[in-house]
């Protein structure tokens, strides 16, 4: 199971400035890295319009890393997020409490929730 995104990167403003700029839709991954280098996710999310603000809204220690991808779109963006939520083990590993929920307004459904029945 892959993420499909870039990094891991430490979860700073000055890394998030460097890495993710200007305002994009996109995804990401925050978690940490085990000695060998391997991530580990622990949340993943989304932004509609604005990655890098919503990165830097994440409370972050030493030990916090990020994984990111831009979007083409809202709708993308949500796709993958719905995709993610489910590859890396949903409500039950990690620490996301809430299912994926598309922006205000829209009717979107999870592509992947039939694949739990
Ligand atoms: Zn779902």
């Amino acid at each position: 199971m892959t993420l499909g995104m870039r990094g891991p990167y430490y979860l700073n403003p000055e890394t998030v400035d460097r890495e993710v700029r200007g305002k994009t839709p996109g995804n990401y991954a925050i978690g940490y890295c085990k000695d060998n280098g391997a991530f580990v996710v622990r949340y993943v999310g989304r932004s509609d319009s604005d990655l890098n603000s919503k990165l830097k809204s994440h409370e972050a220690d030493m030990s916090t890393r990020f994984k990111w991808r831009p979007a083409d779109s809202a709708k993308s963006a949500f796709d993958f997020e719905c995709k993610n939520f489910h590859d890396f083990g949903g409500y039950d590993h990690l620490e996301n409490e809430y299912h994926p929920e598309p922006p205000s307004g829209m009717s979107w459904t999870c592509p992947f929730c039939h694949e739990l029945d």
